[in-house]
């Protein structure tokens, strides 16, 4: 028979790593094998932590298809749903299969270099995009091609529905409901002024529609963008285009998940 393999992503401070010990020891009794990180033999990623484990795990993975869930031992934890006071019952309901895999739909962004090269960079909850040495950034938005505005501020942000309430409602924006596929552009303080002029408000698109994003281009234009809290820097960038992705991500769910609960514990 097959071993049954569970991958664990955990964070590295001294209650996590205890919670690690107990959790490993609870699988063990149950017939499987715990693996340190990411391999495809696993079967179902386990992080611990909080939201920061849980995005870095499925970065650190490639965005893998082996369904995530995670363990909240983390400050805010609106992604890991289990306790670690119910982390046996949780793996007693995942035997019997009491459990639904929801798919969670990527942001993708395709970054198109002034020499014609393009990179692609994916992430769960929002990208975010900034001038590097933090002066104001001048951003001309095209949604399906067709020219929008200049945003002159800070920058902005893409986020999916998942990541409404990370960043993106801190900067004002809507919480969107994780059934929608949706990306929601909101600026981050736009100025508006004589001199600059752009919507101060949240724009929500449906799956159809891209989203382009052209930076000024000047010789001193470094772009700063983090997806998920991960940073790339770079310089002469030509576009941006952001679009839902066809790539998706698994959330592995106890069924006991309700949104509107999560938006009321974490911030009611
Ligand atoms: P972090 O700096 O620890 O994240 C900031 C806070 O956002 C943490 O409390 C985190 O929860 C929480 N969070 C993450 N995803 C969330 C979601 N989908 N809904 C509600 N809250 C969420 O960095 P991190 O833990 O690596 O998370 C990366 C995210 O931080 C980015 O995707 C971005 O959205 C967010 N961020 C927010 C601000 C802001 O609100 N001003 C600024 C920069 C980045 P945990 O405490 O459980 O980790
Ligand atoms: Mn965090």
């Amino acid at each position: 028979m097959k071993e049954k393999v569970i991958n664990i992503a955990a964070n590295d401070d001294t209650y996590t790593l205890e919670i690690k010990k107990c959790l490993v020891e609870i699988l063990k009794n149950n017939g499987y094998s715990c693996n340190e990180g990411f391999s495809e033999n696993g079967e179902l990623n386990i992080t611990i932590g909080g939201d920061g484990a849980f995005l870095r795990a499925v970065r650190e993975s490639s965005f893998s298809s082996v369904p995530f869930i995670g363990i909240n031992t983390g400050t805010l934890g609106f992604y890991p749903e289990i306790t670690p006071e119910n982390m046996e019952a949780f793996v007693h309901d995942y035997i019997n299969g009491k459990y639904a895999i929801n798919d969670v739909n990527l942001i993708e962004s395709e970054i198109v270099f002034a020499e014609g090269q393009t990179e692609k960079v994916y992430a769960v909850n929002d990208i975010i995009l900034k001038r590097k040495d933090m002066k104001t950034i001048h951003l001309d938005v095209y949604i399906a091609s067709n020219h929008l505005e200049k945003i002159s501020g800070d920058g902005l942000i893409i986020s999916s529905p998942l990541g409404s309430s990370a960043y993106n409602k801190s900067a004002g924006g809507s919480l969107v409901y994780p059934s929608l596929k949706t990306l929601q552009l909101t600026p981050l303080s736009p100025i508006i002024s004589n001199a600059y002029r752009c919507l101060d408000c949240s724009i929500i698109v449906p799956p159809e529609f891209e989203i382009t994003i052209y930076p000024e281009r000047r010789t001193d234009y470094y772009i700063a963008l983090a997806a998920d809290g991960e940073m790339y820097e770079y310089d002469e960038i030509e576009c941006v285009h952001f679009r839902t992705s066809q790539r998706i991500i698994s959330r592995l769910s106890t069924g006991t998940f309700n949104y509107w609960n999560v938006i009321k514990d974490k911030f009611l």
